[in-house]
């Protein structure tokens, strides 16, 4: 059929009705060039651009006189360009434009650098408004490289504006203009993901206002409307999801399992298990008694011993005739654990098989025929142990170790091996008990908070470079105790690209061993390192073969070698305070005395306080708390971490109240319609917002 004018209308109706998945670049105004530069801000849609929330706002309403303005202040001012612009070439890409603005105040002498096109579009006797810092006194007033606008054009200055987080290639203004873009794009298709009745009996505002009210506040009255909207929406809308997964989980029936006697276990364990050890395996042995499947997360600090919790609920779950699986976040841990359990639990009649992506092909096929034939009744691996192929026969527990290292998908894949399996997701990264019931809402909590006896707590200490000395001087003694030393190595970039991890811990490696410790062995281990390579050293390193091991965060999960009395932090300011608990988590694992030591130049004052809070505490929840105060909850509940979705805009440190009023009416909304089938909308968003996390914590 020819391409007809009756088509048109047909075709431009289509393209209106774009929808919050739409890619940037169809959206008016933006285009291919600016998405590309969008999605370095993880911007790809519609839905991501409106949802991109300012960090701050500058109130920039306010237009001063010319005589008014403050040396040093940042202001508006509205004048007249006086004279022509005038621009002069300072020195090799560098050029001035210099113009002269009135008012009936005063002069004000504006300079701008390296934007020549503006000498022919600031035109004598046309009112501008300038915003930027003010300079000098009456005499001589300046300013150097405000925002200048047009009167009637005024988009940067006259108002509030949003300042965005950004990058490298995008300003404010093109961010801001593709918002306002955005926002004029969503105009009938944003659905109000609210129910009318939620948001008329807890007076919040409609969402289109939010939207246009969180990026361009006409008001701080206006603005405060929008966030406690999106607040809430935010809270309520995961509240929902929670419920709806703790229901959907709790209509699911297994098969009860049966009492066992732990006896032989315990008895063969080298040491009694902690108080709170029992505790958890006790609540996960109840759990998979029940006859719904478990679903627990077991909290411990690094060191409280989770690995034992995890073999018990292995071991009670094969005596119930059925098949478990352990999976590390990585190859090393993998091992470790296997290396670890194993030979205690292949005593207790347990057979065990590791299956990793370094396992060669043929054994490899022999490991999982012996899985799907149900000839092995644990496996512990890494993601292989859900590559296709890899079946079980009868798979009753997945315990996952490390949670936060593993996408969402992957624990789902993993679970989905079976059906409806029990599962048990370990984690060492603490979760402040006043929030951890929000988080994991839907998860069942134990929480590890006793530490193995005999455990003396790590000395740490904040120091700069120019101890470096003294630090070695320490190693070698140390080490002369027989002593072994970790190094976590800066990673320095030339840009702001991903440091070449190979290079540095190469290099750093190389100068320690030939101009430091020449006569004591010093390995290394990276990221980029093959499986197998990265195995040997370690390995080599936990058989006591090497004194130092220089690395980079690659050890910073769950590896045991108890010998290791030391661990060298350089640049640690570049370290979350949890992360840093999680390296030091690395010694203080044998009877040693064992030492922190964080080097950093860094003088900012916050950066000074975090690693303080590391020296004064050892306790994981202690410093998960001042994490979540220094960096804010956005950083400390990203979606990495928890797999869950994120809260970009409530506060979990400030919202409670919000907290609360959402949570009961994302109650009583499930009271009233435990379907959602009055609200479409609202069940559409939740399913959106859990999409992947949902399998995952089923
Ligand atoms: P994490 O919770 O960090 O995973 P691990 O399970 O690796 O801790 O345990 C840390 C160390 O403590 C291991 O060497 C382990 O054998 C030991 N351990 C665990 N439980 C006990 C206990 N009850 N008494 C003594 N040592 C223990
Ligand atoms: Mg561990």
């Amino acid at each position: 059929m020819g391409y007809n004018q009756t088509n048109v209308p047909h075709l431009e109706r289509r393209r209106s009705m774009a929808d919050l998945t739409t890619s940037v670049q169809f959206i008016k105004g933006i285009g291919p060039q600016k998405a590309k530069a969008l999605e370095k801000l993880g911007i790809l849609t519609l839905r991501d651009l409106i949802g991109y929330f300012p960090r701050r706002y500058e109130d920039r309403r306010e237009t001063r006189r010319i005589a008014q303005l403050q040396d040093g202040e940042s202001a508006c001012v509205a004048a007249m360009i006086a004279s022509p612009p005038t621009v002069s070439h300072i020195r090799k890409g560098m050029d001035l434009v210099k113009v002269r603005a009135v008012d009936e105040t005063g002069v004000l002498d504006v300079t701008f650098f390296n934007q020549t096109w503006l000498k022919n579009s600031l035109v004598q006797g046309e009112t501008y408004y300038f915003y930027g810092k003010a300079e000098g006194t009456a005499r001589r007033r300046q300013m150097a490289s405000p925002v200048v606008e047009a009167e009637g054009r005024q988009e940067r200055t006259g108002r509030i504006v949003p300042v965005y987080p950004l990058t490298a290639g995008v300003s404010q203004l093109v961010l801001s203009r593709a918002v306002r873009q955005g926002l004029d794009a969503c105009a009938d298709i944003l659905p109000d993901v609210l129910p009318d009745e939620v948001r008329q009996s807890h007076h919040l505002c409609r969402t289109e206002y939010a939207y246009e009210n969180i990026h361009f506040p006409e008001s701080e009255e206006a603005l405060d409307l929008a966030r406690r909207r999106l607040a809430f929406e935010e809270l309520f809308l995961f509240t929902v999801g929670l419920r709806r997964l703790r229901q959907r989980r709790e209509t699911v029936s297994v098969v009860p399992f049966q009492k066992v006697d732990m006896a032989p276990f315990y008895d063969a364990l080298p040491f009694t298990l902690t108080g709170a050890q029992r505790r958890c395996v006790e609540e996960a042995i109840t759990d998979m008694a029940s006859g719904a499947p478990m679903n627990r997360l077991c909290q411990g600090d690094v060191g409280s011993g989770k690995t034992m919790v995890a073999a018990a609920c292995v071991y009670f779950c094969v005596k119930n005739g059925r098949q478990a699986a352990l999976m590390a976040p990585t190859e090393i841990l993998a091992r470790q654990h296997f290396t670890g359990l194993a030979p205690l639990l292949e005593k207790l009649g347990i057979r065990c098989v590791l299956l990793t992506g370094s396992t060669p092909a043929r054994e490899k096929k022999a490991v999982t025929a012996r899985l799907s034939a149900g000839e092995a009744d644990f496996a512990i691996g890494t993601h292989a142990l859900i590559s296709q192929g890899v079946d079980y026969q009868n798979l009753g527990l997945v315990v996952t170790d490390e949670q936060h290292r593993f996408g969402v998908g992957q624990r789902a894949a993993l679970a989905a091996k079976g059906s409806h399996p029990h599962t048990l997701v370990m984690s060492a990264t603490p979760i402040p008990r006043t929030l951890a019931l929000i988080l994991y809402g839907d998860l069942d909590v134990s929480i590890i908070d006793q530490l193995p006896p005999g455990r003396k707590p790590v000395e740490t200490f904040a120091v700069s470079g120019g101890y470096r000395q003294r630090v070695y001087a320490f190693l070698r003694k140390l080490v002369g105790e027989g002593r072994q030393i970790y190094v976590v190595c800066p990673m320095v970039s030339e840009n702001d690209d991903l440091p070449d991890e190979r290079k540095a811990v190469t290099e750093y490696a190389q100068t320690l061993q030939r101009e430091v410790f020449p006569d004591l062995r010093v390995s290394f281990v990276h990221g980029k390192m093959k499986a197998k390579e990265k195995d040997a050293v370690m390995t080599a390193f936990a058989a006591g073969e090497a004194d130092i091991l220089v690395s980079t965060t690659v050890i910073e999960v769950g590896v045991d070698v108890p010998n290791a009395a030391a661990i060298v932090v350089e640049n640690a300011e570049r370290f979350g305070l949890s992360q840093l608990h999680q390296l030091r988590g690395r010694v203080g694992r044998g009877s040693h005395q064992s030492y922190c030591i964080l080097i950093s130049d860094n003088r900012n004052e916050e950066t000074r306080a975090r690693l303080k809070v590391m020296t004064k505490t050892t306790d994981g929840f202690r410093i998960a708390e001042e994490d979540l105060r220094l960096r804010g909850p956005g950083d400390f509940f990203g979606v990495r971490q928890h797999g869950l979705p994120g809260l970009k805009i409530a506060d979990l440190g400030c919202d409670t109240q919000l907290l609360r009023e959402a949570q009961e009416a994302a109650d009583a909304l499930l009271e009233r319609d435990p379907d959602l089938a009055g609200c479409p909308a609202t069940a559409g968003r939740v399913t959106e917002l859990f999409t992947q996390a949902a399998d995952t914590l089923n």
